[in-house]
């Protein structure tokens, strides 16, 4: 069983609805489910307007009434099948004329109370459910409307009841349990032992799911919002934020208790006590990885997992030397304080004990102040207290982590921040959990400090990569694939979030700068893309004016590859599978080189020469480290290494081929591996790595595809022609076998030649031992000059390659900025 809660943000309008209807139907397939809904967005706002000026006898309440009745029956009529619109629409009717009369009493009283308000109060989520319930039902889901108030059993502490846990998870688990319908429940609102509606205070409804959760001992309660999740920062107040993977309980407590309003503070505890994880996700992006809150703490790096902030509270300072080693005086302050009914949210005492402050809504500010006044009026007139002072419009931000108790040096971090941007400190608490460090200052300062201590904690720790991929043939799937495994690993254990903002092949692309699923494509591509345009979609990248962009190529295109200057003149670093643009003009080479320095971005190809296995770069390494490259042997390519290691001069050669072919290591026309031109390519690129400066031209490059099967028209006339030859490779293989030595094709650069050919290599060379489809490399140089540096591996197959480009993507990222865009 999971609990789906849907907030008023994600019920707010006609589209949003349908979106849950669809979330619901979805998860139904998947398992029970329960489903607990807020009142349509901003409609308890309004409700508790229209009570306050009902009882102040301002009629604009009646027109309020109005929109509300429109917009629960436009919403009726847009998502509820006609024939039972009539029966809905009734109900409905029944609901506002009750919620009228009411209205209309207190208007005429001119009498508010608690327990009236909270009733008014209750009716946005008896429509919305009840609206939703049916909209479910009438899409042939079973669905059931569930009134709260008759499971949730509270005090009669109206507007913020406290429940009466036992009796209320037994009438949940006795109404829910066995249920196989998807029940439809009113959030926020409960009632007393005798029935009379309360509420669990604003933003409930993430209570009620919690409750419902766990009287059902649920696997999950899944909270579905506006946002992607808990974010570092309360996304209204700072300039960037990033979403927060996974809290503990206790994090999140703290997190919510000091205003992070995504989730309300009372929804942890019933979760925690049965462990049940709270997932928190966008019902407008629910491919969003969004928050766990669990159990288990993260052993991670980030000690701060996220900041909050209650915007105005008011600061009471209690000063005075009298107050010095004297006991009992802050248990005196405490009871005084408890007595009058007023909430502390936050206290500190400075060492000295010559002042105790500490933070009060403003509201309760004044209560507070009389009964310190009055409590302590013996003290005040003898000057054992000098004052008691109260200061309004203050904030309190607060830093929260389980990990800071384990890291010496975060105030320092903290307060340094902000020390350098000017901001005064007013008071200062750190949570004996030391899971929360506490800082009261002026509400004109709030937003400063509040971006101050994010960017001092988050912005060089988590690192959102923006890739844009074109190609998604068998290489790009493949890499497709490798994100969705391992984004989440990346994520959370080294900071590394790879997004997906851009994804083409030859035919559309789509940019979204919120990224998108890694899953589906292509499919998805030619119902939501826009007909591809190199230019188009560079632009529109662009424009999203990203950090951290990186494109990758996974095609083999010559168009793409001649526009890669283009993707480095606009900043973006830049990941080839695609051999086209090293192998092309020495000039197109080096321009690329020269630009990707210009523009401050990287440029990697490391598949272009044996898929995944680790060879530019080792080349690289060494050319850096002052290294001479003296020779370079390799066998570049899969296909030519397996054809050679299979060969016995037994069955003929155009047989070993056509296996080859018929087990898909061979291009659709194995002449395209024959000629040798790929292999030509790699080692022209190995050779323009180690610094020389060749073309293409300058190869001497042997094609072993007899003169007369090259121009055959078909694959099997090849075959035909190849097999003519047969007796001449044998005599080839026979003449080396005599020796003791093999046939191998190789690809080698040497004192300024370089060549590539089929060989004979004796049982001592680095090669002879080969087998399989693997490549070799051997780099021989003045560091390596007994034996050679050699690289050896399977060097094909898209599994491989799509690991080599995500290990450039991986090695991108951990550049500190490696694209110099502006955020
Ligand atoms: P719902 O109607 O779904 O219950 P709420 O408005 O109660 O939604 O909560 C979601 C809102 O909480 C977000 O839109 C966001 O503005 C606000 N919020 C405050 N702090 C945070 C935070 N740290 N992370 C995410 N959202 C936050
Ligand atoms: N509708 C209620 C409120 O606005 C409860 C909730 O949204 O959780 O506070
Ligand atoms: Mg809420």
């Amino acid at each position: 069983m999971r609990i789906l809660k849907f907030g008023g943000t994600s019920v707010g309008s006609e589209d949003a609805i349908r979106r849950v209807l669809k979330l619901i139907a979805l998860k139904r397939e998947e398992g029970r489910i329960q489903v607990v809904v807020s009142a349509f967005g901003g409609v308890t706002n309004t409700l508790l307007q229209m009570v306050e000026d009902a009882s102040a006898g301002n009629q604009a309440y009646r027109e309020q009434l109005k929109a509300i009745e429109d917009r629960h029956i436009d919403i009726v009529r847009k998502l509820i099948g006609v024939k039972q619109q009539s029966t809905v629409l009734t109900e409905l009717k029944v609901l506002l004329n009750e919620l009228d009369d009411v209205l209309h009493g207190v208007s005429l009283t001119h009498e508010l109370t608690d327990r009236t308000r909270d009733f008014v109060l209750g009716f946005g989520e008896r429509l919305s459910a009840y609206i939703l319930s049916k909209a479910l039902a009438s899409s042939g889901i079973e669905a059931e409307y569930i009134d709260a108030r008759e499971l949730i059993k509270t005090n009669d502490d109206f507007g913020n009841a406290r429940v009466l846990v036992p009796t209320t998870y037994e009438n949940i688990r006795e109404r829910l349990k066995e249920s196989e319908f998807v029940g439809i429940v009113t959030g926020y609102i409960s009632s007393t032992v005798t029935g009379e509606t309360t509420t669990l205070g604003r933003g409930g409804s993430d209570y009620t799911a919690s409750l419902i959760g766990a009287a059902l001992d649920a696997e999950a309660i899944e909270i579905w919002t506006d946002v992607e999740g808990i974010m570092t920062a309360d996304p209204r107040k700072v300039g960037r934020y990033l979403p927060i993977g996974r809290l503990s309980y206790e994090e999140a407590m703290e997190l919510s208790h000091f205003g992070a309003e995504v989730i309300y503070p009372p929804t942890i505890h019933p979760a925690m006590e049965q462990a049940i994880p709270i997932y928190i996700k966008n019902t407008f992006k629910p491919e969003a990885r969004g928050t766990v809150i669990t159990q288990e703490v993260q052993d991670d790096k980030s000690s701060v997992k996220g900041i909050s902030s209650i915007d105005n509270i008011t600061l009471i300072t209690l000063k005075g030397s009298g107050m010095v080693g004297v006991s009992g005086f802050a248990a005196r302050i405490f009871s005084a304080l408890a007595d009058a009914g007023v909430n502390i949210i936050m206290i500190t005492q400075a060492s000295s004990e010559h002042t105790v402050c500490f933070a009060v809504l403003p509201d309760e500010a004044p209560l507070a102040m009389r009964a310190l006044e009055h409590h302590f009026k013996r003290e005040l007139e003898e000057g054992i207290i000098d004052e008691i002072k109260e200061e309004p419009d203050c904030s309190i931000v607060a830093a929260v982590g389980e990990g800071m108790k384990r890291t010496p040096g975060i105030s320092g971090r903290f307060f340094r921040s902000l020390g350098r941007n000017g901001i005064n400190v007013r008071a200062i608490a750190q949570g004996s959990s030391e899971r929360n460090i506490s800082i009261v200052v002026q509400e004109d300062d709030l937003a400063k400090t509040l971006n101050t201590i994010h960017d001092a904690f988050f912005l060089s720790e988590i690192k959102s990569v923006n890739l844009f991929l074109i190609g998604i043939g068998l290489i790009g799937s493949k890499l497709l694939d490798l994100f969705e495994k391992q984004a989440d690993l990346l994520f959370e254990k080294h900071n590394i979030e790879l997004k997906l903002c851009g994804i083409a092949n030859s035919r559309y692309y789509k940019i979204r700068e919120e990224g998108m699923p890694f899953t589906g494509w292509p499919d998805r591509l030619e119902e939501e893309g826009e007909p591809m345009s190199l230019q188009q979609f560079l632009k529109e990248a662009d424009r999203l004016n990203l950090p951290n962009s990186l494109f990758i190529d996974c095609t083999a295109s010559e168009e793409v590859s001649d526009f890669y200057p283009e993707v480095m003149k606009a900043n973006f670093s830049l990941v080839t599978a695609n051999k086209k643009a090293n192998s092309g003009t020495l000039k197109r080479y080096q321009e690329l080189q020269e630009l990707a320095l210009e523009h401050n971005v990287m440029y990697l190809y490391e598949t272009n020469v044996g898929a995944g296995l680790p060879v530019v770069k080792t080349l690289k390494e060494q050319v850096l480290a002052g290294d001479e490259i003296t020779k370079i042997e390799g066998v570049l390519s899969g296909t030519l290494s397996y054809i050679f290691n299979t060969y016995d001069g037994k069955t003929p050669f155009s047989q070993v081929v056509r296996n080859a072919l018929e087990k898909g290591y061979t291009e659709p026309d194995p002449r395209e591996d024959l000629n040798g031109r790929d292999v030509a390519r790699k080692l022209l690129i190995l050779a323009r790595e180690a610094g020389i400066e060749v073309e293409m031209g300058d190869l001497t490059v042997q094609n072993l595809v007899p003169e007369p099967a090259r121009e055959a028209d078909s694959v099997e006339d090849f075959f035909e022609k190849l097999a003519e030859f047969d007796d001449e490779f044998r005599q080839q293989y026979d003449r080396a076998a005599s020796q003791g030595h093999r046939l191998c094709y190789i690809a080698r650069y040497e004192q300024g030649d370089a060549t590539v050919a089929l060989e004979e290599i004796d049982s001592g060379h680095p090669f002879s031992g080969l087998s399989g489809s693997d490549n070799i490399i051997a780099f021989h140089t003045k560091h390596y000059r007994d034996t050679p540096l050699v690289v050896k591996g399977p060097g094909a197959g898209a599994e491989v390659t799509a690991g080599g480009i995500l290990a450039d993507i991986l090695r991108i990222s951990n550049v500190p900025s490696f694209s110099n865009k502006i955020v």
